[in-house]
């Protein structure tokens, strides 16, 4: 095979941040919108349905504009929102907590919604960001189609690479819709994911400190 390579591998995003990739913005050519609305089309056919039908007509350009939302992440660099930074905090140093942070991503098996939270904390290095902000990262990459352990893990390491706090813990559980309604059609499960850095992954007695802040009963993920 004579292939040739492309002269950009598509991967991360430079002219956003020094640490790309951690982005995973990725350059994709992107179809026009009629090509998507196109492919809805085959999608409702796919379904057995007829696209031409009354209730269907604006379907495909709802759709596609659904798309936008459900996916502007990768229009979004995490990292950005971190770079804002204060630090007059008189020597603050201990846990940051921002708990329950709505998450809504998309399982990229499947493209079906995984509903839950977020917990993230870390602890601080003379600087601290804005709380919103942590929010900001969660979303970013809730937007974007994951699986639950990748995007744990990238919330913490760009929190922990941007902010180079003392540690960073995060903890996300959430409800799988392509387990809920389809295949095994399990209800009631969630699944929870965890990724410790620093301190919270070296001293047990951080590590337990967060648990326990984050440990409250259970309510409804959905
Ligand atoms: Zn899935």
């Amino acid at each position: 095979m004579n292939e040739q390579k492309p002269p950009s591998v598509g991967k991360g995003n430079p002219h956003k941040h020094d640490t790309p990739e951690l982005d995973e913005a990725r350059d994709v050519e992107r179809p026009s919108r009629d090509e998507a609305e196109e492919a809805v089309r085959t999608l409702i056919r796919w379904a057995g349905d007829e696209p031409t039908r009354e209730g269907l007509l604006e379907t495909p350009s709802r759709v596609v504009r659904a798309y936008e939302e459900f996916y502007q992440g990768y229009d979004i660099s995490p990292c950005e929102y971190l770079s804002k930074t204060f630090d007059e905090t008189e020597g603050y140093d201990e846990m940051v907590l921002l708990k329950d942070i709505r998450l809504e991503s998309h399982c990229e098996h499947h493209m079906v919604p995984f509903i839950g939270r977020a917990h993230v904390a870390y602890l601080p290095n003379r600087r601290v960001v804005g709380i919103s902000k942590l929010a900001r990262v969660v979303e970013a990459f809730g937007k974007r189609l994951q699986i639950q352990e990748k995007l744990t893990a990238q919330i913490a390491n760009t929190i922990d690479e941007v902010l180079e706090p003392r540690g960073v813990a995060v903890v996300v559980e959430a409800v799988h819709h392509c387990m809920t309604t389809r295949g095994v059609h399990k209800h009631g499960v969630s699944l929870v994911t965890s990724r410790m850095l620093g301190a919270f992954r070296e001293d047990p007695s951080t590590r337990r400190e967060f648990l326990s802040m984050v440990n409250h009963n259970s309510g409804d993920l959905s």
